[in-house]
């Protein structure tokens, strides 16, 4: 085959590989260009959204297989990586601009769903997405003391200004209230607001909204799946029986309101003593990887007990932890695992005429 027929052959190759952002065929949104094939050699360059960052990779190695296997005669395909924008699209009523929401929800408390929601939303953030962090475990908050934050928010032109971990907007009822104070929340409070947190925080534009939600099942999903789409939930749990069995519960509930489950996270899955190198699994190991398989729901990967996780966060320093490799790994894993997640939902939703879709 001569090389301007690999080119062209390459082109019609590529309206079977979907974009993972929009699950459009990737021929159609401009994201492949400046081709070159020489010798039978192709090179092409792959712009991602910043949203879609964290498996940018993957997709271009997928890409890379996918041409190779579908047009005989070509020797080689070199995938160079490039970001664009894409913005982010008004999401339900409320007015915010977000590509997807997403909930990080517990059956019970004490499984470390807030070190989790929070973890999850720095790390995505450093792999190049645009994330924003709403704590809307509005009984008891601890995200501002998990990212060391205090401060009120202030009020400019009638937006709320979220507080800002680095350059991650956060907002919080713990930045509204007492440390020691306790809330006493009635449902029409409580509606409100959440409403309030979603609609007048000045967030900017999001690729990823996390929400870390409060334990059990509740008042909260109901009003937050009320007020926007949301894109899916992430379940955290330890491997004990009775936290999975509370898992369950949660993944039927998320089920009931129609929020898509991304998957599950098993956290403090067993210890390795960092002198001795020896494993315990303290509180067992593999349960919620084998609970996610019986309920059919992805598993998105196991956090060990590390013991700079907990002291660390205690003194406010989740952020700076997370930057020692060996500590954020687990968590890039989830990360990678949670946005395919979303890119497989995303490509098997039923297809809409609009021109991006809103997820
Ligand atoms: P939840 O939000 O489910 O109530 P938290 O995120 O507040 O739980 O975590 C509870 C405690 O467990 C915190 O002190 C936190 O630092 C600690 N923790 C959570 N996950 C881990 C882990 N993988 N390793 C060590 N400590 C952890």
């Amino acid at each position: 085959m001569s090389d301007s027929e690999i080119h062209q052959q390459l082109q019609i190759a590529l309206e079977s590989f979907k974009e993972p952002e929009s699950g459009r065929a990737i021929s159609k949104t401009g994201q492949v260009g400046d081709w070159t094939v020489a010798d039978g050699v192709a090179g092409c360059r792959l712009s991602l959204t910043s949203m879609m960052q964290p498996i940018a990779q993957e997709t271009a190695d997928a890409l890379r297989d996918h041409l190779l296997a579908n047009v005989s005669g070509t020797k080689g395909v070199n995938v160079r990586l490039d970001i664009t924008y894409r913005p982010a699209p008004t999401i339900g009523q409320i007015g915010l601009k977000a590509k997807s929401v997403i909930a990080v929800a517990a059956g019970k408390g004490g499984v470390g769903k807030s070190t989790l929601a929070a973890s999850i939303a720095i790390v995505l953030g450093r792999m190049g997405a645009k994330v924003g962090l709403m704590d809307a475990d509005v009984y008891g908050p601890s995200i501002p003391h998990l990212l060391g934050l205090d401060g009120r928010p202030e009020i400019v032109d009638g937006k709320i200004q979220p507080i800002r971990s680095g350059e991650m907007p956060v907002m919080s009822m713990g930045f509204l209230v007492g440390k020691d104070q306790a809330v006493v929340w009635r449902g029409p409070m409580l509606h409100g607001s959440i409403t309030q947190f979603l609609r007048d925080t000045a967030w900017g534009e999001l690729d990823y909204l996390i929400i870390d939600m409060p334990p059990g099942t509740g008042d909260v999903a109901l009003t937050l799946s009320q007020l926007l789409p949301l894109s899916g939930v992430v379940i955290v749990c330890t491997p004990q029986e009775v936290a999975l069995l509370d898992a369950g519960k949660a993944i039927s509930m998320f089920d009931k309101t129609k929020v898509p489950v991304l998957g599950v996270v098993e956290n403090m899955s067993g210890f390795t003593d960092p002198e001795s190198g020896r494993t315990f699994d303290i509180f067992g190991k593999g349960g919620a990887r084998n609970k996610a398989e019986e309920l059919g729901v992805p598993f998105l990967g196991e956090v060990p007990i590390q013991i700079p996780l907990r002291s660390e966060s205690d003194a406010g320093r989740l952020s700076d932890v997370l930057l020692n490799t060996n500590i954020s790994k687990p968590f890039e894993d989830i990360c990678r695992g949670l946005v395919r997640s979303l890119a497989r939902q995303i490509a098997n939703r039923p297809k809409v005429s609009a021109p991006l879709p809103i997820l």
